[in-house]
């Protein structure tokens, strides 16, 4: 059987594929790659291989792919970093031969660093790149925006309150739940044939804050009204409500793209890996805010 290693098992999409894994295959072939083995203790319990290592340590990286047959290679958290340490990645999985790895990137429409999100996103195309480049047989998984970002972003009084309030237009984007894209990810490290493929992974439809707040309304029996500001207001708005500038900017830079449809690309590439609908947006919102 393949040995697999999942990096940022510690984080929410890592650990999901862990979990679907483990329904999968061997809890001895999966490996998991942690910064602080502290975190992992719940993967212990359940027999997986936790190694210590971390992306900005390279030598870390190259001891713990060493006899890894298939990779899952989470994307980085540190934005800011996040190149340098995806180098380290790619660089070691050719040291430590490596014999497929599948890289969890990113839908977008521009990769001329006109997207409103090129500071975020522009480490997803470099990186896929240079995974094309490594000779090492690979899958690029292109994740539309989660599903769970979506309360993140209209706040957890939405209901109470009964208006979405972001500068979002009428762009619409093709969500798909991060626990679909693990179990994805899980087919394709425990099935053949997705050598040198890239995937869209978004959801089969693409849906605006327009139609979200009718699925909102739908579902809580209230109108919820959909206002979307220019950036600026809502900036300005959401400081006067003492939230952090970093959260403002995070969202707001986030709804321009999505603005311009940085993220609408319906597809089916989930669906048919999974062999099932994905969770349905309106599913997710009705679990999410206990509707
Ligand atoms: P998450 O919960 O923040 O998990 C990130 C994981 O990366 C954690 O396990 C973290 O380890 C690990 N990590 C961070 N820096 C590292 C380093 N230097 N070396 C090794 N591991 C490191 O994020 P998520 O929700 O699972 O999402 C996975 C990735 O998808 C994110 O990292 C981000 O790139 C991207 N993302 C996509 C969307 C989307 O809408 N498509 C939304 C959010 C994020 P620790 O536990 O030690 O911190």
């Amino acid at each position: 059987m393949s040995k697999i290693l999942v990096t940022g098992a510690t984080g929410q999409l890592g650990k999901a594929a862990v979990n679907e894994l483990l329904q999968k295959v061997n809890a001895s072939d999966i490996s998991v790659l942690v910064r602080d083995p502290q975190k992992a203790e719940e993967l212990k319990n359940k027999d997986v291989n936790v190694i210590k290592g971390d992306y900005n340590d390279y030598a870390s990286l190259v001891a713990a792919f060493k006899g890894i047959d298939k990779l899952y290679f989470v994307s980085s958290s540190d934005v800011m970093n996040r190149f340098a340490q995806h180098e380290n990645v790619v660089k070691a999985a050719i040291e430590a031969k490596i014999g497929h790895i599948i890289y969890t990137s990113a839908q977008r429409k521009s990769e001329d660093g006109t997207s409103p999100i090129a500071m975020v996103a522009d480490a997803h195309w470099k990186t896929d790149n240079l995974i094309k480049q490594s000779g090492i047989p690979y899958t690029i998984l292109k994740h539309g925006l989660y599903t769970d970002i979506l309360p993140m972003f209209m706040g957890d009084k939405v209901i109470e309150t009964g208006t979405i309030f972001l500068p979002a237009g009428n762009g619409k984007a093709s969500y798909a739940s991060r626990n679909d894209l693990a179990a994805a990810g899980a087919v394709i490290l425990t099935t053949d044939g997705h050598e040198n493929k890239v995937y869209e992974f978004g959801g089969t439809d693409s849906y605006s804050f327009e139609d979200i707040s009718g699925m909102l309304s739908e579902l809580s029996g209230k109108t919820i009204q959909y206002v979307s500001p220019s950036a600026e207001e809502y900036a300005e708005q959401l400081k006067s409500l003492g939230v952090p500038d970093e959260m403002i900017q995070g969202a707001a830079t986030f709804c321009v793209a999505i603005a311009q449809g940085e993220f609408d690309f319906p597809t089916t590439d989930l669906e048919r890996l999974l062999g099932r609908k994905p969770e349905s947006v309106k599913d997710f919102l009705k679990a999410a805010y206990q509707l």
